[in-house]
């Protein structure tokens, strides 16, 4: 009798320790200021859009699929949604040209590609991924960034193809999309897709692209991706110091991710942006200063959501 007893103490608490998920998921479509007349109508719109990608990624991670696959699939889905500033809908710069960023990193091996100021790549994250798959190197830019895309076999578009009516995208001038994954064979990763800061200078280079910045897995700690004023997501090394924290000293997502974002980020002028993340053991962290975040989530215990001011 005090053997079964112990076995199922035993039994009971190791079920209670085992919070491990099997799988989840979770998205952005940037951070910004809720507009005072955004109404509910808009909100569901948004909710509804952020919940139809994120369904493609939750279907793949329950097929078993891999969490690099789920984010870029997530991600192309948000560069193909106009309501975005990523792919179609993405903002332009100073010179009235659409300029676009994106990196994909796989938390199994740290492999990583990304490419930074691409103008007719349709999918920039595709490119990204065939950067880390197909090359020795991890980001290629602009001009060179094309060639590659183009000789790779992706679809190239005039650089109109980006613009959008500015109906659809009223309230998306912050739409960084970005999506972050655990997947059932315990590998995280994480890609984002921006066409940056609105009016930026022709040239300039945001977090998205720069690895640990705005992008980052390892499957020790944690897959992040961020969105904000990138000149300060890259000062503050944001993806990175949240893996860095949990790593080194030992805080839980949570607390690592409000470390960066509002003790951090917050104090510093211009500093409005938010971060999505999952770490190992699929636990799942929404973080934003600023009034808004479009956002969506899902994991393998039924959770699911989406979101877009702060509750
Ligand atoms: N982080 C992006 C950039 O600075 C913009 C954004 O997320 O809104 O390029």
């Amino acid at each position: 009798m005090k053997k079964i007893i112990f076995t199922s103490i035993i039994l009971l608490a190791s079920c209670t320790a085992y919070a491990q998920e099997k799988w989840a998921i979770v998205l952005h479509g940037g951070a910004g200021s809720a507009p005072d007349n955004m109404t509910k109508e808009q909100i569901a719109l948004y909710e509804t859009e952020l919940l139809k990608s994120l369904e493609i990624g939750k279907q793949m991670l329950k097929d078993a699929s891999s969490a690099l696959d789920a984010v870029q699939a997530v991600v192309v889905s948000l560069e193909n949604n106009p309501m975005f500033n990523a792919g179609k809908g993405a903002v332009t710069n100073s010179e009235n040209i659409h300029e676009l960023d994106a990196a994909i990193m796989d938390g199994s091996n740290l492999k990583a590609g990304a490419v930074a100021g691409v103008r007719d790549v349709k999918n920039p994250i595709k490119a990204a991924r065939l950067v880390m798959d197909s090359t020795v190197h991890v980001l290629l830019i602009s001009d060179g960034a094309s060639a590659f895309a183009k000789q790779m076999g992706l679809e190239i578009v005039e650089n109109s193809y980006f613009t959008v009516d500015k109906k659809v995208k009223q309230h998306s001038d912050k739409g960084t999309v970005g999506c972050v994954a655990l997947d059932v064979h315990g590998n995280l990763a994480a890609a984002t897709s921006t066409g940056g800061m609105h009016g930026k200078k022709w040239g300039r280079v945001g977090d998205v692209p720069i690895i640990g910045a705005g992008t980052y897995a390892n499957n020790n700690t944690v897959a992040v991706s961020g969105t904000g004023h990138g000149e300060l997501w890259i000062r503050r090394v944001v993806a990175y110091d949240i893996s860095a924290l949990m790593e080194y000293k030992g805080l839980s997502l949570e607390e690592a991710a409000n470390e960066v974002i509002f003790n951090k980020i917050s104090p510093m002028c211009g500093s409005g942006g938010g971060i999505i993340a999952v770490d190992k053991n699929g636990n799942i962290s929404l973080v934003f200063n600023t009034s808004l975040m479009y956002r969506a989530w899902a994991k393998s215990n039924g959770e699911q959501g989406a979101a877009v001011l702060k509750k």
